[in-house]
């Protein structure tokens, strides 16, 4: 049984065959479902999708390209979203200095107020990190609440070790796979209590789908990567990084 900790299932390409999409993953060996939202209204579609399907959960938080959107009550309507059943950690928040769709400091003020809403409220964060290696650190470091998931990693091993210092996981996508990658170089010095393993559906197609709409099933294809690189089955990949989920999302 293996989970796809991060999946953005309420995109049209995915939503329009939900069933379908779910039943290939399940095909896969991958059974258990993370829908993590990039705004107020497609965290609220990740609710309805999580009371729909037993095995989906839920997230609730503001991307960094969507904070310069953000209405000024979405702490308010935020916490709202995560007292529900299965809504079980914020995010997606983060920084992203490569694309700079919001300016970076509208990015730095949402992502310090969720993560004080995430100590506040005691729950994990799911963040993105792209070229803001230092500035995420040092945020997480000050306000953040000390458990969560650094998604699809794409840093260096001397940033993963600082994320697991403060208490992080690391979570590879389907770039792990990529030709030419220093990922899975990174992915062998993390001990599998640290690693899970994503999709970033509909994105970040692995090999050998790269630069096809994805799907949450070929989470497979990364956790076949991971114990190629591991020397251990997917079993035990499964096993594990299911087990590190189930902890951190607390169900
Ligand atoms: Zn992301
Ligand atoms: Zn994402």
């Amino acid at each position: 049984m293996l989970t796809d900790t991060h999946c953005h299932l309420f995109y049209s390409d995915l939503k329009k065959d939900i069933e379908g999409v779910i039943k290939r993953a399940n095909e896969l060996g991958v059974t258990r479902f993370i829908c993590v939202g990039t705004n107020l209204d497609d965290s609220a579609e990740c609710f309805d999708l999580a009371k729909r399907f037993d095995s989906v959960f839920g997230t609730a938080g503001i991307h960094p390209h969507d904070a310069k959107d953000a209405p000024e009550n979405y702490i308010e309507k935020l916490s709202e979203l995560l007292s529900k059943a299965k809504m079980a950690a914020v995010g997606e928040i983060g920084l992203d200095y490569f694309r700079n769709i919001s300016e970076p400091e509208i990015q730095r003020t949402v992502f310090r107020e969720q993560l004080e809403l995430s100590a506040s409220l005691n729950m994990p964060i799911v963040f993105h990190n792209r070229e803001a290696d230092e500035d995420t650190v040092r945020m997480l470091e000050k306000h953040g609440p000390g458990k969560g998931i650094a998604h699809c990693f794409s840093s260096t091993i001397e940033t993963a070790e600082r994320f697991m210092e403060l208490g992080y996981h690391i979570s590879f996508s389907g770039n792990l796979t990529f030709k030419n990658s220093h990922l899975p170089e990174v992915a062998a010095q993390i001990p599998l209590d640290r690693i899970l393993v994503e999709t970033d559906s509909p994105y970040m197609s692995p090999e050998p789908y790269r630069g096809k709409p994805n799907e949450p099933g070929r989470t497979r294809y990364v956790a076949e990567k991971l114990a190629d690189i591991h020397a251990v089955s997917l079993e035990t990949i499964a096993e594990i990084t299911s087990a590190n989920a189930a902890t951190l999302f607390g169900y």
